[in-house]
């Protein structure tokens, strides 16, 4: 089947008909959808599905033996996500795997494709939970109390899903079991067009973590109370996000307020708490911190200054990644033989190849964003670049799983 083919077919799950972005989160129906898509694709290719302990899949092209090559992404995402983060590379696995059958090549060593679960953390608010779990990064206990926005736990979603939330936590059986994984990924940025190339490969990932703070003021009448009376948490947020924005700019980093409750939220009063969550991001821990701190400390004195309580809770923290530079080598040398020149690119977007990079040699491939827009419906990449992505993985995935 060609990648078109493939695309098609999981492109309507999960679509908003309004926005036309995705809402593919994770343990809910659309989610599932994408799990027996996947599945069905999976198993038409003679591939051997299982679910891990955390709710990741697993598809086996061979035996289920140690050093198996290991490829694949997420097919959960953002709110009103775009098509390509994530399923590219659970897509261009599946389309590899057929180019691969096409030339009647067999695996010396087996090739899995994985689907990670709950990568975005658009649901339970901490991105990469399945990949996490796995290697032990987040606390079983921890990850089964995270509750979603209605108040519904991880714990009891995996439980209406038919899985055991009993089962989660780290798994060294099956990480133990991975030469190597390669995640291929939609480029999030716009650093290949302008080199003129249709794929890239991975140098590290930035350092970056969420913030979840919460302004606590006084609910009030926006028509009687006197702005001297006021205890307004939207103000000391809103001076708070500018300040974010300043501090980062200054340090060269990011910081991103993308999701906000104002509560009780009625449009004609004062809320009495306004609950936020940054995303920052930074070439290096020191700079993360920094960054931080100052944006921590803008966020104390806009309380003070507007008589509201501040409280800041850290929900994740993903550490600086080099990608094995080996590993890298061997695939730079493969694509340029394949006559794909792929520059190597750092980028500020967190992956399971960042969590399980601290466990397995790990590399990654980017496909050309035309625009860079990501985690929006008009992210894109051209089908031609695609292909050439899927053409890159299978040249990857023959060297590393062929013959010694
Ligand atoms: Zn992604």
């Amino acid at each position: 089947m060609t990648f078109a083919q493939l695309w098609r077919e999981l492109e309507p799950l999960g679509r908003d008909q309004q926005s036309g972005g995705y809402r593919r989160y994770s343990w809910t129906p659309a989610d599932a959808a994408c799990r027996a898509w996947f599945t069905a694709a999976a198993e038409r290719r003679g591939l051997t599905v299982e679910p891990d302990r955390n709710g990741n899949l697993w598809a086996w092209w061979g035996p289920k033996a140690p050093n198996a090559v290991v490829t694949g992404s997420h097919l959960d995402s953002v709110p009103d996500g775009g098509a390509f983060d994530g399923p590219l590379g659970v897509v261009s696995a599946l389309a590899a795997v057929d180019v691969l059958k096409d030339k009647e090549f067999y695996p010396e060593r087996s090739v899995v494709l994985a689907a990670f679960t709950e990568e975005e953390g658009a649901r339970f608010g901490v991105p990469c939970l399945g990949s996490r779990l796995m290697t032990g990064a987040v606390d079983p206990g921890a990850a089964r109390a995270l509750a979603d926005d209605a108040g519904v736990t991880l714990a009891e979603a995996m439980r209406a899903a038919g899985y055991d939330p009993g089962l989660i936590g780290p798994d060294e059986a099956r990480l133990s079991g991975i030469a190597a994984f390669v995640e291929l990924h939609v480029e999030q940025g716009r650093a290949l067009a302008p080199l003129g190339a249709a794929v890239g490969l991975a140098e590290g990932i930035w350092p970056h973590g969420r913030w979840r703070l919460g302004f606590g003021g006084r609910a009030d009448h926006a028509g009687t109370a006197r702005f001297a009376d006021r205890k307004d948490p939207m103000l000391a947020y809103a001076r708070t996000v500018l300040a974010a924005r300043h501090a980062a700019a200054e340090n060269g980093s990011l910081a991103t307020f993308g999701k906000v409750i104002a509560e009780p939220g009625g449009s004609n009063a004062v809320c009495s708490a306004v609950r936020a969550w940054l995303d920052a991001r930074a070439p290096d821990e020191a700079t993360l911190r920094a960054t931080v701190t100052a944006i921590r400390s803008a966020a104390e004195r806009c309380s003070q200054q507007d008589g509201v309580t501040l409280t800041v809770r850290q929900e994740s923290h993903s550490p600086l990644v080099r990608f094995d530079p080996g590993l890298r080598d061997r695939i730079a040398g493969v694509l340029a033989a394949a006559g794909i020149e792929a520059p190597v690119l750092p980028t500020g977007a967190g992956h399971d190849a960042g969590v399980l990079a601290a466990r397995v040699p790990t590399a990654m491939l980017f496909v050309r964003n035309p625009t860079g827009v990501s985690h929006s419906p008009a992210e894109h990449a051209d089908l031609a670049d695609c292909e050439a992505g899927v053409r890159a993985l299978a040249a990857v995935l023959e060297d590393l799983a062929g013959p010694a």
